[in-house]
């Protein structure tokens, strides 16, 4: 279980998120769901380690203290890492290279080699173009190296920014369809999206985020039938 407990997030002036407490719990999929601006982001970038003004509480399972005192490096090798949106994937390296980065904690060679070959069973697409530059794949294959790089760590709670910008819906389907794959194969999932109708669709439990705050929470499916989600964020 990993549990936020009154997060606050600030960037100089901007007080970003606002006493975000949120349960991620072992081996469920949660979604954080609401419009720009909301500090969904924020919320997983503190997670990760990666914002300097924080407070609050941040503890997983199995590991000692806050973790919002911890370094970004220690936070991966407790079990928590972030595929940022974006898909930040190195351009000039291949694909199986960028994977390779993904594993930059660990030494265990054999067990690396056997997870590139996990990813490609995920993702074939990858598979196939183990030797072409990341940035010359589509918008939607980048966006499965991300994915796949972020597993390299041998995560057990894996958070995505926004997995579905940009992608056209027969790749939004594909990329959810991966989500709970990972998921059934016994990985946590924290799931930042826009998309809130195919985020809460596999979701176990879901926040929505207003201004910094969470305003909502339920099941996904509670949420999908909630009327103010359905006028806010499904298009009524
Ligand atoms: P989006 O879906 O647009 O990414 P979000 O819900 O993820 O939105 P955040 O990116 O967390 O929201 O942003 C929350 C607030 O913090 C916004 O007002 C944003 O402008 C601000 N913010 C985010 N990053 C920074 C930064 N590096 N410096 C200053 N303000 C920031």
């Amino acid at each position: 279980m990993l549990k936020v407990s009154d997060l606050d997030v600030h960037y100089g002036g901007i007080h970003a998120v606002k006493g975000v407490s949120i349960e991620v719990p072992k081996g469920k999929v949660v979604t954080l769901i609401g419009a720009n601006g909301a500090g969904k982001s924020s919320t997983i970038r503190a997670i990760s380690g990666l914002l300097k003004e924080t407070s609050g509480d941040i503890s997983l399972e199995g590991a000692k203290g806050n973790l919002l005192k911890k370094t970004p490096e220690e936070i991966v090798k407790s079990g928590v890492v972030m595929c940022p949106e974006g898909r930040r994937i190195l351009p000039h390296l291949t694909v199986e290279e960028n994977l390779h980065l993904g594993a930059y904690i660990r030494d265990d060679k054999e067990g690396i080699k056997s997870d590139i070959q996990w990813v490609y069973e995920l993702f074939p697409r990858l598979k196939e173009r183990s030797w072409q530059k990341g940035g010359t794949l589509s918008g939607g294959e980048q966006q499965m190296l991300a994915v796949g790089r972020a597993l390299m760590s041998r995560p057990d709670v894996i958070m995505l920014d926004e997995p579905s910008l940009g992608l056209a819906p027969l790749l939004v389907k594909e990329v959810f369809d991966i989500i709970q794959e990972i998921n059934s194969q016994g990985k946590t999932v924290l799931l930042v999206e826009q998309n809130a109708f195919a985020a809460l669709k596999i979701a176990d439990y879901a926040y929505v985020l207003e201004v910094g705050s969470v305003v909502l929470e339920g099941t996904g499916q509670d949420l999908l039938r909630d009327p103010r989600v359905k006028e806010a964020y499904l298009g009524g």
